[in-house]
């Protein structure tokens, strides 16, 4: 049998960097930035729907105006 060839392993890759980083960079059609819950403060960012933003954690919402 000939041992050229490896099976069973993949070849190593680098990771991109963690999507958590790019959180603050986001290149959209109306946001750049993640915007930060106003009630729960820094660190809890509301969450992009259609046309409003949304808090997980204490249901804020937040329309957007077109
Ligand atoms: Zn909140």
């Amino acid at each position: 049998m000939a041992k050229g060839e490896k099976k069973g392993k993949k070849p190593h890759k680098n990771k991109p960097t963690s999507k958590k980083y790019k959180m603050y960079k986001i290149d959209g059609d109306t946001i750049k930035r993640e915007r930060s819950c106003p009630r729960c403060g820094a660190g809890v960012f509301l969450m992009k729907a259609d046309n409003r933003l949304y808090c997980g954690k204490c249901h804020y919402t937040e329309f957007l105006k077109r």
